[in-house]
């Protein structure tokens, strides 16, 4: 496994695979690897001939006021899971590798971005968009694999790659969970035993609105309504948002017909926990 420290060795260890006519996979992540990456990389592993990892936590996507200096940071472990899982190479750049002193130019998704976690971080998809279109065109890959539990940032990529013409296939890959039902997050570290606990309102909420769907319930507003109550009776949640979205437009829907996308964001004091369920009815 290479761990490249720059943008020349990530291409130069690429290229190789590349002229040997391999399919190289890519999974971007900012590092703290847990189980919900892994299945990602195993994916890659599983569907391309030579996997990238990229560990960098990308410091245009946290707002001001958010947590990107206490981000954890754990490369030595992960690392270890890379290896384990049989990744080729390891990219893991600096912020001033990456944004070097007269960085001026960023990429921006309008209209999906607008909703959810964008209104409630601006600029975050910009950030996302930038790092990932500058890590697409470090890479290189011929598919990019991202996780289901950042619903509205697989939507912005795709959109992205659609509307840039980004020869590379997206795949998305379904949302890992602890056996109480929590999403895994690199996030989850921060939260307090009783925190913890309680942070299985999200998936316990989603869970009960999938039971109101299938059981006939078709009124957004009425379920959005009750989804916040119940974040709002919880111990230590609070409320960002909670949401039910046409999935191909992200635009609100009243009544329930065709695809939804089901989104949650929870603060527990400082930690902002997102989940979401796509429900097809
Ligand atoms: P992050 O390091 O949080 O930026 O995540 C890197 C990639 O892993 C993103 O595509 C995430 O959507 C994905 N990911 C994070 N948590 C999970 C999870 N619990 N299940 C599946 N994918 C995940």
């Amino acid at each position: 496994m290479h761990i490249c420290e720059t943008i020349s060795a990530t291409r130069q260890a690429i290229l190789q695979a590349r002229q040997a006519g391999k399919k190289i996979g890519f999974v971007p992540t900012m590092g703290a690897l847990h189980a919900g990456h892994a299945i990602l990389m195993r994916r890659a592993k599983t569907e391309c001939d030579y996997v990238v990892v990229s560990i960098f936590v990308n410091p245009t996507q946290f707002g001001p006021n958010e947590d990107f200096a206490r981000y954890p940071r754990t490369f030595e472990a992960d690392q270890a899971l890379c290896a384990a899982v049989g990744v080729d190479v390891i990219f893991y750049p600096t912020p001033e590798l990456m944004y070097p002193k007269g960085y001026q130019t960023f990429v921006e998704v309008t209209e999906i971005t607008k909703p959810l976690c964008g209104a409630s971080r601006p600029g975050h998809f910009r950030g996302v968009a930038t790092v990932v279109t500058k890590l697409f065109n470090i890479v290189m890959p011929d598919v990019a694999y991202f996780g289901q539990k950042d619903a509205q940032q697989c939507r912005v990529i795709q959109q992205m790659v659609a509307d840039l013409n980004m020869p590379i296939q997206i795949e998305i890959v379904e949302t890992v969970r602890e056996p109480d039902g929590l999403a895994m997050s690199s996030r989850n570290r921060y939260l307090n035993p009783l925190q913890r606990h309680h942070a299985t309102i999200l998936y316990r909420t989603l869970v009960w609105v999938k039971e109101q769907i299938a059981a006939g319930q078709r009124n957004a507003h009425e379920l959005e309504k009750q989804m916040a109550l119940r974040i709002e009776q919880t111990p230590e949640a609070r409320l960002d948002y909670a949401k039910i979205l046409d999935y191909e437009t992200f635009s609100p829907v009243e009544t329930i017909e065709k695809k939804v996308l089901v989104a949650l964001a929870v603060f527990f004091d400082q930690t902002r926990l997102i989940d979401n369920f796509l429900i097809d009815v």
